[in-house]
């Protein structure tokens, strides 16, 4: 098996498994008990909440277990209008957000605000500039993904929100970090954000536990009230199995960020190299991409088609997002990609365990459903 689609999930690393496991058999309690038992429990969340801190260079006090990063989005986004947003009802975001971040925004300007969309460039690529002058003393929140999980485009969001922090301090700042984390070398500090959205098994722990980090002094309310966990900000009783997990696949590759990019970036380039020689085919470039994801058009196959046919041949990929299940992503349209484009657009995205020898076998599945598919009528 081929496995080219580590952006929509990750195969957990073994240390993940083990603490998922060990926490499930042996740390069952529940964080909130007083007894000793509870305290087992709530030290194995106060660990990986460290080991997640020290990553983005910020304090454990700073990051919030959630659900996952559609959690995560949710909370920030919807804590930004309970706060400012009585008084202040403009929303700043792109034309490129994941849905866990367009949707709640779409619900928030179907009730009262105005959100400003930006789009990419002519080069399919967000100007800083563009973000920057669309904040005013009215916007209560300006949200901007990352690392795009279509295209691995990767947005200037440092750029943008230092800019708009010195002109507007009050506004608050959201960065859907999900395919940046642990995979770029950032630091809550380096992007001034207020708030972050992670996940777990993006990053080769469980599913179903993320986590947000909001600055010190950033006020967060709530969106489920309840037993008042996670300091009032997200009630429920710890997963505690997930966020074990979650902390150790983190403390297993957090040392290794720069060499596993320099690695992914080989790979990337190696693969952009090997299209170069086959016909109809090509690697979509921007002037900073995450080397973990790549869009690549094969001209005239339609993308599930193709997805399937190397599915049969043992090599797993994804038709634009995986969680635009069947529909025409809006995403590679805001990115300027042509109807056509973007229904023979696939994404392929990457792990450490990925090698050469994989893309090798790619383009020559490739290269014989060129031969194959096309004959037919699709
Ligand atoms: N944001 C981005 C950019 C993503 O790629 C994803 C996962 N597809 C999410 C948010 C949602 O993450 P989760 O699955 O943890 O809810």
């Amino acid at each position: 098996m081929i496995y080219f689609d580590n952006a929509a999930t990750t195969k957990p690393c073994e240390e993940a498994a083990k603490a998922v496991c060990e926490a499930m058999r042996d740390n069952w309690a529940n964080p909130s008990s007083l007894h000793g038992l509870g305290l087992k429990a709530e030290q194995a969340v106060s660990s990986a909440r460290e080991i997640i801190a020290k990553t983005l260079d910020t304090d454990s006090e700073c990051i919030y277990f959630t659900s996952g990063a559609t959690e995560s989005n949710n909370l920030a986004i919807f804590s930004a209008a309970k706060t400012l947003g009585r008084h202040k009802k403009k929303i700043v975001t792109t034309k490129i957000e994941h849905p866990s971040v367009s949707q709640p925004i779409k619900y928030l300007e179907e009730n009262g605000f105005e959100v400003v969309y930006v789009s990419p460039d002519k080069s399919g690529e967000i100007n800083p500039a563009d973000i920057i002058s669309a904040v005013d003393e009215n916007t209560c929140l300006v949200t901007c993904q990352l690392v795009n999980n279509e295209t691995g485009y990767i947005l200037p969001v440092a750029k943008a929100f230092k800019a708009i922090k010195r002109l507007y301090p009050n506004v608050m700042t959201h960065s859907d970090c999900v395919q940046g984390f642990m995979k770029l070398n950032i630091t809550a500090r380096s992007l001034n954000a207020d708030l972050i959205s992670l996940s777990g098994h993006k990053i080769y722990g469980p599913k179903g536990v993320g986590a947000l980090y909001v600055k010190r002094g950033v006020r967060v309310l709530p969106v489920n009230y309840g037993g008042g966990q996670e300091k009032k900000i997200r009630s429920g009783t710890e997963a505690v199995p997930n966020i074990s997990g979650f902390g150790a696949a983190v403390e297993t590759f957090s040392n290794s960020i720069e060499k596993r990019f320099e690695k992914m970036s080989e790979l990337k380039g190696y693969l952009g190299e090997q299209i170069e020689s086959v016909e109809g085919v090509s690697l979509n470039r921007f002037s900073e991409s995450s080397p973990y994801i790549a869009s690549v058009t094969v001209n005239n196959i339609k993308s599930e088609t193709l997805l399937h046919y190397l599915e049969m041949n043992g090599i797993y990929v994804s038709s634009g997002s995986a969680c635009s299940k069947g529909k025409k992503s809006d995403v590679l349209k805001a990115f300027g990609y042509d109807d056509k484009a973007v229904d023979s657009t696939i994404r392929l995205s990457f792990s450490h365990e990925n090698k050469m020898s994989e893309i090798d076998e790619f383009i020559r599945q490739i290269k014989n459903a060129k031969a194959e598919l096309i004959k037919i009528k699709q």
